[in-house]
């Protein structure tokens, strides 16, 4: 970008910034959870209409037809040229937010199951909304600077990985012009607000949940001949599951195979006929997933087969349709955009980011028809002072997911609008 327009836009963020964190902490304050978010899209939307996008609200099919989704599309056309989508999240997480702010959220809300949580904003889905109206605010007022058509899209559910699929199920890609390039970002704790960070290629691990059921036979704990033990077939197959990551995955290739959860049995003297194992499982790549997912069905196949359970009496070992896969940046748009972001924040503020066995469906946009590349980057959040402390002496400093965690807003918000808005700028150049 010149000179001349960054220091336009640089005063263009200035002035909007009052007013994008009084935004900040009202979502902040009034956060609500995955499917729920009918506040803070009725006030996405209302903002992007009041600056001249062509809005539509409500959008998007859960596989539940009782949950309403409340997604926004935003159209913006501008000429003739590429279309790019800019995505938020809006959604927050069951969690009684622990960080003494004055604008602390105080919500209680009652689940369907009865129990009361706790709301917070504890993964900064509040700071992505703030900056991504910041940035459709930017991009309406520089239209002469570029050329080509502006999605801004608000998406429920993320934290559940139900608010991607809803919206592209009901056709996000063929009722509204088709992307491009899809653009996001994340904030954390792991950069210090003032900074950026990109990686090109998996940047976020798929996500599995397996469920097996391993059948035996029961009969008296103390008549072990006339039964087929499915507790200790069972061990025997957890056991043997960490030989995956150990043995059979490539050692630079991050790979997770945990065993959350062991049921089997109701009392000491009694073999039951069956236990329950439920795995996460995440990988880098589909290749890896598929080679992860037939390891874990040979491996727990084999184990009972050994043991002597008929083939009739096989595990049943189900994968969960709600994955989502790995979230890979496109690399030439990674480079590009890694680019503009040195362009408009300056290079000392562009930082190697690293990737995280944490999931996203984000990455679900880069496999609809017509496949766009994806970028997403990292956005600091973290007080500069308190990033400085925790690197120099091991202090804990609280991130995503945490009741503690406390992003700075002023300095965040600036840095991911500016970032935001050159990023698009340079997709959309005339
Ligand atoms: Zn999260
Ligand atoms: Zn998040």
């Amino acid at each position: 970008m010149p000179l001349l327009a960054q220091n336009d836009l640089d005063q263009r963020v200035a002035k909007e910034l009052d007013s994008l964190v009084a935004t900040y902490k009202h979502l902040h304050e009034n956060p609500e959870l995955s499917t729920q978010e009918k506040e803070s899209s009725a006030l996405v939307a209302a903002e992007l209409r009041k600056i001249g996008y062509d809005v539509t609200d409500h959008f998007g099919q859960y596989d539940s037809p009782g949950l309403i989704s409340y997604g926004i599309v935003g159209v913006l056309r501008n000429g003739s040229g590429p279309t790019v989508y800019v995505r938020t999240d809006m959604d927050a997480l069951p969690i009684v937010e622990n960080t003494g702010l004055p604008y602390a959220s105080h919500v209680k809300v009652k689940r369907a199951d009865g129990a009361e949580v706790g709301v917070m904003h504890a993964c900064g889905h509040d700071i992505h909304m703030s900056v991504f109206l910041g940035t459709a605010r930017m991009l309406a007022q520089l239209k002469q600077q570029w050329s080509g058509t502006l999605v801004m899209l608000g998406q429920p559910a993320e934290e559940t990985v139900g608010g991607a699929h809803a919206m592209l199920r009901a056709g996000l890609f063929t009722k509204f012009p088709k992307p491009d390039y899809v653009l996001a970002l994340h904030d954390g704790s792991d950069l210090p607000a003032g900074k950026v960070g990109w990686h090109e290629g998996s940047i976020l691990a798929g996500a599995d949940s397996v469920d097996i059921i391993v059948r035996g036979y029961g009969g008296h704990g103390a008549a072990p001949q006339r039964a087929k033990d499915p507790i200790l077939i069972a061990s025997e197959i957890v056991v043997a599951l960490q030989t995956i990551v150990s043995r059979e995955m490539d050692p630079q290739i991050p790979t997770v195979v945990t065993v959350g959860s062991f049921h089997a049995g109701t009392k000491h003297n009694i073999i039951p006929d069956e236990a329950h194992l439920q795995l996460t499982v995440r990988t880098m790549t589909p290749v890896q997933r598929e080679k992860v997912l037939a390891a874990i069905t040979r491996i727990t196949k084999g184990i009972a087969a050994a043991a002597g359970v008929p083939a009739d009496r096989a595990p049943i070992i189900e994968v969960a349709k709600d994955n989502v896969p790995a979230t890979i940046n496109n690399p030439e748009l990674t480079r590009r955009v890694a680019a503009a972001l040195e362009r408009g924040l300056g290079k000392e503020n562009v930082l190697p980011g690293e990737p995280a066995m944490a999931s996203e469906d984000f990455s679900l946009y880069a496999l609809e028809d017509p496949k766009p590349p994806i970028c997403m980057f990292h956005l600091g959040a973290a007080d500069p002072a308190k990033w400085q402390a925790a690197k120099e002496t091991g202090a804990r400093l609280p991130g995503p997911h945490s009741a503690e965690f406390a992003p700075v807003p002023e300095p965040t918000i600036r840095t991911g609008v500016k970032a935001m808005t050159s990023a698009v700028l340079e997709l959309l150049k005339k």
